[in-house]
């Protein structure tokens, strides 16, 4: 019995994780997501595993407020793009 909920337990956590994204992957995929949202479309909807990263992850968050903020300077001013700003600091 102790035995089953254990496995059930374990389950719960492999599953989670499999339909959780990395760190990497979010940080490949956030420019996209800040691109949806700049163009007025609903980023969270169609990339929720990149919304829920960004809920629970303080790092990409970060990136993500970041990429928003650099995206917002360059719809004002004509500045390079994100990925442009994003080659020139990597
Ligand atoms: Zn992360």
């Amino acid at each position: 019995m102790k035995h089953h909920r254990f496995e059930k337990w374990l389950r719960n956590i492999y599953e989670t994780r499999e339909e959780e994204i990395s760190c990497t992957e979010c940080f490949d995929l956030v420019s996209r997501f800040v691109e949806l949202e700049s163009s007025g479309q609903d980023a969270a909807a169609s990339m929720p595993q990149l919304r829920q990263h960004l809920d629970q992850c303080r790092a990409c968050r970060d990136e993500y407020e970041t990429l928003r903020d650099l995206r917002r300077l360059g719809d004002e001013s004509g500045l390079p793009s994100v990925d442009d700003l994003r080659n020139s600091l990597s």
